[in-house]
């Protein structure tokens, strides 16, 4: 699945390509993804330029004057800058022809072979509701450790699921919560409300790590997502947890844990993460 530092590396390379850009035509192959995509989409999108490439958690919005197109990608989707007579494959379901700057009319293509991603609308001036009651972005400013110390108290759920409530903070997924409790040394179980002030500066500190070192390398391990000049956008990142259940412990050595926290897979040192 996409995390935030695929879309994250999706956002930077598409930029260069769309911004300035006018949209000619948008060409819909199917009428829904994960949702029924809106009539706004087809009748307002086309002769807007585009102004700006943004992303919000996972979401990326290309705005125009008319509003903006709210993007996910959800399990398997990808978005690709490709010349305009490149033949649509089988899950190639959006097509979005952009003339601009004096070159040759190219097409922004949406693939999502699973379908779990959207293309959606949002009016200008408005916030589209799946973007309203967010947290902040982990890589914002608003986002620290007295954030997170202040929205646990009396929070009993495991630390792991509190980090990864939307609500809380936006874009910290199963691997990159894992990575940074384990470099922060606490426990994915420790209940969130009896983590000290302290500590979650620590964990602010390395979700900010992890994320900003992934967007770096340009993403992670991940068999669909294809980078916009259509390259493999995987990186083999150098994970300490996640995925190693059962392996020693980088730091201990001891065996590392495994257990199902929140429905998703969770590993941890037992001794070195408390
Ligand atoms: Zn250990």
């Amino acid at each position: 699945m996409p995390e935030l530092p695929e879309v994250e590396t999706t956002r930077r390379g598409l930029a260069p390509h769309l911004e300035g850009a006018r949209v000619e035509r948008v060409l819909l192959r199917r009428p829904d993804l994960r949702w029924p995509i809106p009539p706004e989409v087809g009748e307002r999108l086309p002769g807007q330029r585009i102004d700006a490439v943004r992303r919000r958690a996972k979401y990326l919005l290309l705005d125009t004057a008319a509003g903006s197109a709210l993007l996910h990608l959800g399990m398997s989707g990808s978005l690709r800058v490709l010349p305009v007579d490149t033949p649509a494959g089988l899950h190639d379901h959006v097509d979005i022809a952009l003339a601009g700057r004096g070159g040759p009319m190219r097409v922004l293509r949406f693939t999502d072979p699973r379908r779990f991603g959207s293309l959606l609308w949002q009016p200008p001036g408005e916030l589209h509701p799946l973007l309203a009651g967010l947290g902040p972005e982990p890589l914002g400013e608003a986002f620290d450790g007295d954030h997170l110390f202040e929205r646990s108290r009396g929070r009993r759920a495991p630390v792991k699921a509190f980090l990864m409530d939307q609500r809380v903070v936006v874009g910290v997924g199963n691997i990159y919560v894992a990575e940074a409790l384990f470099a922060a040394g606490v426990s994915p179980l420790r209940a969130a409300g009896r983590v000290s002030r302290e500590r979650y500066g620590r964990i602010a500190e390395e979700i900010r790590r992890v994320l900003a070192g992934a967007i770096d390398r340009g993403g992670t391990t991940l068999r669909d997502f294809i980078s916009p000049d259509g390259a493999p956008g995987y990186f083999e990142q150098e994970l300490s947890a996640y995925g190693r259940g059962g392996e020693p412990c980088p730091r201990c050595g001891r065996p590392l844990r495994q257990a199902t926290i929140a429905q998703r897979t969770t590993v941890w040192c037992a001794a070195c993460q408390r």
